[in-house]
C-alpha cells in the first residue's frame, strides 16, 4: 500500500517523522483523510488527535492547534505543542483537566471562560491520545 511522509513539528523540535497509509486531520473545518497523492492543500487545525494509519495499526498523535500543510508526497503539521501517546504525562493531563474544570466553574470573564476551555481541550485531546499507547 502507497504511503505518504508526515512530520510534525514544533518550537521544541520534531516530534514525529513517519509514513503512513492514511492521515486523518481535525482541521477547523472538519475531519479530513489524506492519502499519498492528495493535493496541496493548508488548513487550520483544531485541538484533538491526528490519527496516522499504517497496515493495521493507527497510531494517535495529540495536536494542539496548528497547521496543516498537504503535499502530494509530505504531510507537515506545525503546531505549538504536540505529543506522542507515549510522551504523555497522564498525571499533568489529569491535572490540567481538572484545573480547568475549576475555572470553567468559577470563572465570570468570557476571555477567561475561553482560555479554560481550550485548556481543558488539550487536557481531554491528551488523556484520550494516552488512552491509545501501546501497552
Ligand atoms: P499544563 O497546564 O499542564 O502546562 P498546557 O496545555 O497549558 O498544560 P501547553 O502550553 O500546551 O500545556 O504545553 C507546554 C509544553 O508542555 C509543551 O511542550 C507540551 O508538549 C508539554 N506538555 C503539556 N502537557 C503535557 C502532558 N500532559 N504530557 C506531556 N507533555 C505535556
Amino acid at each position: 500500500m502507497k504511503t505518504i511522509k508526515v512530520n510534525i513539528v514544533t518550537p521544541d523540535g520534531p516530534v514525529c517523522e513517519t509514513e503512513a497509509n492514511v492521515v486523518i486531520a481535525v482541521t477547523e473545518a472538519g475531519e479530513i483523510g489524506i492519502l499519498p497523492g492528495h493535493i496541496a492543500m493548508v488548513a487550520p487545525l483544531q485541538i484533538g488527535a491526528l490519527r496516522l494509519k499504517k497496515d493495521d495499526a493507527t497510531e494517535h498523535i495529540a495536536v494542539h492547534g496548528g497547521f496543516l500543510e498537504v503535499r502530494p508526497d509530505v504531510v507537515t503539521v506545525l503546531a505549538q505543542s504536540a505529543e506522542m501517546a507515549s510522551s504523555i504525562d497522564i498525571a499533568r493531563a489529569q491535572a490540567a483537566a481538572k484545573r480547568a474544570e475549576d475555572a470553567l466553574s468559577a470563572e465570570k470573564d468570557e476571555s477567561n471562560y475561553k482560555l479554560a476551555e481550550l485548556e481543558l481541550k488539550r487536557a481531554i485531546t491528551r488523556i484520550n491520545v494516552y488512552e491509545t499507547r501501546k501497552k
